[in-house]
């Protein structure tokens, strides 16, 4: 399996139209333990590269990561805008010229998650996107090394993604603004880690 920058617009469409089936659902969430703006900071980020599509799928890897970086940097506002765009821009240094392979994007996402936890410094635990990006990292991992087939790989990347969502919901967060609430902030699913799974099941299912 390789992932091509020409699969981009349809990538970008299909997670806008999760983002905003789920919008009520997300915002529920974040009003719960948060500020409740987590889904619009997401949507503008998502406006500002659909509206760079054309120019995103004409680049190459790593190029094009690094593009996708700088748009979200530009345009979401909160905590999660910089650490999607560290995502990304990590994605951009770890990622070989050229064709993309599951073996080498398995590879560059680790180590992109690795800069997120660095950004935020924080740890898995915390109820933050990190409780579905860093099971999500170690799927690939092992799916790759496993030889797992598209199919398998996939599948197994989604069940971590629903797994990890719903285990941030018994953590207490230690992390941004719902770290405030301390133990009150249990029962709850966070916002962030329900987008990342929402946007990864999205991607996983094309
Ligand atoms: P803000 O909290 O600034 O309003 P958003 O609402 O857009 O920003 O994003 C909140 C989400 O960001 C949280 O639900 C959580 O998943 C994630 N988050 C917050 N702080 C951190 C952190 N230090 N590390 C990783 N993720 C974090
Ligand atoms: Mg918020």
């Amino acid at each position: 399996m390789t992932i091509s920058p020409k699969q981009f617009p349809e990538l970008i469409t299909a997670i806008i139209n999760t983002i905003n089936a789920h919008e009520e659902e997300v915002t529920e969430l974040d009003q719960a333990i948060g500020d409740g703006d987590h889904v619009f900071n997401l949507q503008r980020g998502l406006t500002a590269l659909e509206q760079a599509q054309q120019e995103i799928s004409a680049l190459a890897w790593p190029a094009a990561w690094q593009k996708i970086g700088m748009v979200l940097m530009a345009s979401v506002g909160g905590a999660s805008g910089s650490l999607y765009a560290t995502l990304f821009i990590n994605l951009s240094k770890n990622s070989g010229q050229g064709e993309l392979s599951s073996a080498s994007f398995a590879h560059a996402f680790s180590a992109a998650v690795d800069a997120v936890k660095q950004r935020g410094k924080a740890e898995a635990g915390e109820k933050t996107m990190l409780d579905v990006l860093i099971p999500v990292a170690a799927a690939l991992k092992t799916g790759v090394d496993a030889s797992l087939d598209s199919e398998q790989l996939l599948k197994s990347v989604t069940t971590a993604a629903t797994e990890g969502v719903e285990s941030t919901r018994n953590m207490i967060a230690t992390k941004g603004r719902a770290s405030f609430l301390g133990e009150r902030s249990i029962g709850h699913i966070d916002a962030g880690a329900k987008t990342a799974q929402l946007m990864i099941e999205a991607i996983a299912s094309l």
